[in-house]
């Protein structure tokens, strides 16, 4: 039977919103000294906003209800941010059919010689774009997600996105130092450029930054940093399930988060705030005998 004082800490954490499946992940979580944070939809809100666009030779609510159409079944603040962008000019949209994603990457519909697309610098490779149109290439220049759309090798245009950080996460962050964890990265699939302006507006170290990820190089750091002790990843869902489920505790976000992240995940946090997740590791670590 599980002690009571473990009882009644999951319940404490529980009435803070950080739901542990259970005693033993409350414990390991007392011996994390290391914290992996995913960027987009965990330390910033997910609600991007498209903030730029640029779609020469295009009508913009064409370029709009096409690129909508593309990202309407994604469940990646990216394609939220589209779809509302599309939805504010008020454009019919037809959703895209076949649709694949690529993880960290990027979406694709249908398979034929030409298909529609939308991603990052990772997809123009894979599609083989050689040249970006005039107009567009200055849209890429500043510390802002770029997501292009294209057919086939040609690139019909870009929009920029912009997501903040969560009002808690710089103070969750420096709750967590000051609670005993010596480690704190985040992990992205985003450019460099923009994890670089995120990290450093939340105090976290240049060589603790880690942008340009796919799913498996999350997994990959996590896996270093478990050679130095525990370590706790923190994610969404969205394309880094994998980096939840290596993780010694995988913290899963609850509201807007994936459903799949939820159910694989340790630890769900159902508030916000993320200072909560600080206090359910001191928590933890008082429950465990490590501090008083
Ligand atoms: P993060 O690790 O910050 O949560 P992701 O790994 O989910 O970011 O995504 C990394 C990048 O992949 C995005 O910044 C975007 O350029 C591209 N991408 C992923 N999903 C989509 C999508 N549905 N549409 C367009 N681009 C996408
Ligand atoms: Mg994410």
């Amino acid at each position: 039977s599980v002690p009571s004082a473990i009882l009644s800490a999951l319940s404490a954490a529980a009435r803070g919103g950080v739901l542990f499946k259970g005693g033993t992940a409350l414990e390991t979580l007392a011996a994390v000294k290391s914290f992996a944070f995913d960027k987009t939809g965990t330390l910033t809100t997910g609600k991007a906003e498209v903030t730029g666009l640029a779609a020469p030779g295009m009508e913009e609510g064409a370029f709009l209800a096409l690129f909508a159409g593309l990202e309407a079944q994604s469940e990646h603040p990216i394609a939220g941010a589209i779809r509302r962008a599309a939805e504010a000019r008020g454009v019919t949209v037809v959703p895209a059919e076949a649709v694949r994603a690529l993880p960290s990457e990027g979406i694709v519909a249908g398979d034929g010689a030409a298909p529609l697309w939308a991603g990052n610098r990772r997809m123009l490779a894979r599609m083989g774009v050689e040249a970006v149109p005039d107009g567009i290439e200055a849209l890429a220049d500043g510390a802002e997600t770029v997501v292009w759309l294209g057919r086939g090798h040609r690139v019909l245009g870009a929009v920029t996105v912009a997501d903040r950080p969560r009002e808690s996460s710089a103070a969750g962050l420096a709750a967590l130092r000051t609670g005993g964890v010596s480690r704190i990265a985040m992990m992205t699939g985003d450019r460099r450029a923009v994890a670089e302006r995120i990290g450093r507006d939340l105090g976290l170290a240049p060589e603790e930054i880690h942008a340009d990820l796919l799913p498996g190089g999350k997994v990959d750091l996590v896996a270093g940093l478990a050679s130095a002790g525990r370590v706790a990843f923190v994610g969404d869902g969205v394309n880094d399930a994998a980096a939840l489920a290596r993780a010694d505790v995988g913290i899963a976000m609850g509201v807007g988060g994936s459903e799949v992240a939820l159910q694989t995940a340790d630890v769900a946090l159902l508030s916000e705030d993320m200072t909560r997740l600080a206090e359910a590791h001191r928590l933890a670590r008082r429950t465990a005998g490590v501090i008083r």
